[in-house]
């Protein structure tokens, strides 16, 4: 069958693959433990589902606005207020199906062939490619440990031309669980500051998953006269464990946000109205609960950390947020025959201890692997120790 151009520049999720060759090996009765997917092992919470419920017995079962109902809307102005101090209106607001959704009809909506988008790496696997898939190029900028996998502004300026269009940040980082401070934050403005043109999506969504008392900012904060060219993307799939209910926002001007709804209306129409009162609940009611989680993923990053630096050849700091070690596994590559990179050694995890966990190099940091560990204690004390066992 001839398939597209666009279809063989695309890579596969590589975190989707990886979760999905560990069901497809458990369904064949292996006892895996799977690391791979940033997915909550959490219930939704209750009063969540029961909205969802409620949505469907009043009839709430049609479409809605392409851009999403204006009741969840103003739950995310008002949510916007409360956590953030930014200020929207409802045309600068659109609801899709995920944060993906949103990054992909930014991407539809803005770039041209051959724009550029600055992507610091290590990276979320699927940006270069809704990038790609919009005909642009992704500009990657490397970071390494050292500056915990942050860019600065010098670091970007140097990687600016006349063909760069957005920037994508990500604060808490998938993989890297850095956040960026008030300070680098205003440092990465000052430069952008002259650069209007350029778009600034701020990939929020790891922004209530942070440990240790440490503080959330997006760039606006810091630099409110950014307001114009930055978007930022958000969803309720990690903080309130509700991946499979698809509800991911935007929120821009409005030139921006009218453009990706047009591109929505020609895609999905609009996302599940169950599922959007199901995010309002979560959006006005649901913080206490975050609270409960994210005490315990700080209890599990505290036990891998321990863990993991403890096996010789393993090396990671302790993240500041999200629910992911990247674990620089080189000492590890170097001992195991027959084991020449990142993407080897996951395999010889996965068919040796039955543990997936994803190999760096699908979010651009070879020598890496990445571990979630939004999964249960139990679960990851096991993984330990049937990895310490294959490596002695
Ligand atoms: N964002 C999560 C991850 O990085 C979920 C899977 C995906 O869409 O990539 O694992």
């Amino acid at each position: 069958m001839k398939l597209s151009q666009r279809i063989a520049n695309t890579k596969t999720s590589a975190t989707i693959a990886m979760s999905m060759k560990a069901r497809e090996l458990r369904s064949q009765g292996k006892d895996i433990i799977s690391l791979s997917a940033g997915e909550p092992d959490f219930e939704t919470p209750e009063h969540i589902k029961e909205a969802a419920i409620n949505s469907i017995n009043s009839g709430n079962t049609k479409y809605t606005p392409v851009d999403g109902m204006v009741d969840l809307k103003e739950s995310i102005i008002k949510k916007f207020k409360n956590e953030n101090r930014l200020e929207y209106k409802l045309n600068q607001i659109i609801v899709s199906t995920g944060c993906k959704q949103s990054i992909y009809n930014l991407c539809q909506a803005t770039l041209n062939k051959s724009d550029e988008v600055l992507i610091p790496a290590p990276y979320w696997v699927s940006y270069p490619e809704i990038v790609k898939l919009s005909d642009a190029n992704p500009v990657f900028v490397e970071t390494n440990s050292e500056t915990d996998f942050k860019v600065s502004g010098k670091m970007i300026s140097e990687r600016i031309t006349d063909k760069t269009r957005m920037i994508l940040l990500n604060s808490p980082s998938n993989p890297s669980g850095f956040i960026y401070t008030e300070d680098e934050l205003k440092d990465i403005g000052k430069v952008l500051k002259n650069y209007p043109d350029i778009i600034i999506a701020s990939d929020d969504i790891y922004e209530h998953i942070i440990f240790n008392e440490k503080k959330f900012y997006n760039i606006l904060n810091v630099c409110p006269e950014l307001f114009n060219q930055t978007v930022v993307l958000n969803g309720v799939s990690k903080a309130y464990a509700m991946t499979g209910w698809r509800i991911g926002y935007a929120a821009g001007n409005s030139d921006i946000i009218g453009a990706m709804k047009k591109i929505q209306s020609q895609s999905t129409s609009c996302t599940c109205s169950i599922a959007q009162s199901a995010a309002k609940a979560a959006l006005d009611n649901g913080k206490l609960k975050v609270d409960d989680m994210v005490k315990e993923y700080q209890a599990r990053n505290e036990f891998l950390h321990k863990e993991l630096n403890d096996i010789d050849g393993f090396n990671y700091k302790k993240p500041d947020g999200s629910f992911y070690a990247f674990v620089d596994v080189n000492g590890v590559i170097k001992k195991i025959k027959g084991v020449n990179d990142d993407f080897d050694l996951a395999e010889y995890f996965l068919l040796n201890a039955d543990v997936a966990v994803v190999p760096g190099t699908a979010f651009g940091a070879k020598n890496h692997i990445r571990i979630s560990f939004a999964t249960s204690f139990e679960n990851l004390k096991q993984a330990v120790e049937r990895i310490k066992k294959v490596l002695v």
